[in-house]
């Protein structure tokens, strides 16, 4: 196919990158702008979420809705990063220092004093991120011995099992980088006697539900929340509870400023938050694994905001390739077993997807691969990119097909389009061909400028065919 030589994707990635500049300078006049944007990601990307199977690949859905929960964890970041709130909370302060220069005043020599800006303030911003997800992990081993609690005494299907399987955000952080790390979670749960919690499949429809894609935001129904606090004694948004206590004179301020040193006094406060920020601070050691998963995810998380694939005009058909290059990739596992092999981006997402609902996951890749593969981060850059050279070839070989693909909503356009296309003439119709190059740049430029518009907070275009 003509589009994927060099020079032409050159030329493309130009194109697409001078069109995004100049949307965020100004919009481009090609629409009306108001109310009646298309809505996207669209609903219907989610219409196969209801049942999952233990011997069927992730599907697009599934993998669409995590797209939107890397969305969402990106935005909590940025959240506990730059909110003023947590800064009191956890005692960060700017420090502008005061020095003094020599002036001339006309007759003598004066000191004349000059603030500097504190450079290191939003260094120390971040250091809230370490401390916010350290409460998050003990809140994770909490909520996991009563998901295996509620799951023994049998009550499963009741409404209190199901508000217990869809966690506080920062609780679904830490489970979900925990989860990808397969052999360590399977290692926890024996240890620590959790049979039931490993079979859980990921509960990929209510996390859809919880999340607003327009703010990329999480938020449990408030009966939802009502029973985890009341009952569970888990407070359903964190940032929130610990903005409130950063406010508040009382132990569970004291220890959230004095969070990052070394001494700290025993604490017997009846309070479950207080009681929760003291243990977080306490086994800082000892969950810090936990935290470094979600540390080591967040780089992950980033490379898919910057594709932002979830707003994507071509997600579906991105995601369908995905899928497919997954089930590709797991075979590769059988045909060269001593190889090592590591995933692109896309095929990763589905991976990851599938790793969610552990059992799922060690069941179908068992049976597909004759051996269990673990999914393990922690593997250093060397290692990960002759596992990545060794896999391009071997995938080459094996399909006859690029293994890296680009990613870009241009060239997954075009892609879809040409699939499309393909489809219709299977299908006996004549689309005209010569249109196709035209009604692709105009979908992703509307997609582009509908992106730009809502992050800088403008009028959304309003689509139209002409
Ligand atoms: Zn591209």
């Amino acid at each position: 196919m003509a589009h994927v030589s060099p020079s032409n994707l050159l030329s493309l990635h130009n194109k697409s990158y001078l069109q995004t500049s100049g949307l965020r300078y100004t919009p481009s006049e090609r629409y009306s702008y108001g109310s009646g944007a298309k809505v996207v990601p669209d609903p219907s990307l989610f219409n196969d979420l209801k049942n999952q199977s233990p011997n069927a690949l992730p599907t697009i859905s599934e993998c669409a809705v995590h797209l939107e929960m890397l969305e969402v964890f990106h935005t909590l970041r940025q959240n506990v990063i730059h909110s003023p709130e947590l800064d009191v909370a956890f005692n960060i302060q700017q420090k502008p220092r005061t020095v003094y220069r020599k002036k001339w005043d006309g007759a003598k020599y004066v000191a004349e004093p000059k603030t500097l800006k504190d450079t290191g303030f939003g260094d120390r911003r971040k250091t809230k991120w370490t401390h916010f997800l350290s409460i998050a992990a003990v809140r994770f081993h909490d909520w996991i011995e009563l998901v295996e609690k509620y799951s023994k005494e049998r009550k499963l299907g009741t409404p209190q099992l199901r508000y217990l399987l869809l966690p506080p955000l920062d609780v679904l952080m830490i489970w979900h980088a925990f989860l990808l790390n397969c052999d360590d979670f399977k290692e926890y749960c024996e240890r620590k006697e959790l049979r039931l919690v490993q079979k859980i499949a990921f509960p990929w429809a209510d996390i859809h539900n919880a999340i607003n894609s327009d703010t990329w935001t999480y938020t449990l129904p408030p009966e939802h929340a009502d029973w985890l606090r009341d009952t569970a004694k888990i407070d359903a948004n964190l940032v929130d509870a610990l903005s409130a206590a950063g406010q508040r004179q009382g132990a569970a301020k004291q220890i959230l400023a004095a969070f990052r040193k070394e001494i700290f006094k025993k604490n017997e406060d009846p309070d479950p938050l207080t009681r929760t920020i003291h243990t977080a601070r306490e086994n800082k050691s000892h969950n810090h694994p936990l935290v470094q998963n979600v540390e080591r995810q967040c780089i992950f998380v980033d490379k898919m905001h910057a594709h932002r694939l979830i707003r994507s005009p071509a997600v579906e058909g991105t995601m369908r390739r995905a899928i497919d290059r997954y089930d590709k990739f797991l075979h590769l596992f059988r045909f060269y077993p001593n190889i090592f092999l590591v995933p692109t981006l896309d095929v990763d997402l589905v991976w990851h997807t599938h790793q969610c609902s552990a059992e799922h996951y060690r069941h179908f890749v068992t049976e597909r691969v004759g051996r269990f593969i673990n999914h393990d981060d922690k593997i250093g850059r060397k290692t990960l990119n002759d596992g990545f050279t060794s896999a391009e070839e071997w995938y080459r070989l094996r399909y006859g097909e690029r293994y890296q693909v680009c990613l870009c909503w241009s060239c997954e356009a075009i892609l879809s389009a040409v699939e499309k296309l393909d489809e219709d003439i299977l299908d006996g119709n004549e689309p005209p061909v010569s249109d196709l190059a035209h009604q692709v740049e105009r979908e992703v430029h509307y997609y582009r400028e509908l992106e730009v518009a809502r992050r800088l907070d403008r009028k959304l275009p309003v689509w139209s065919h002409k």
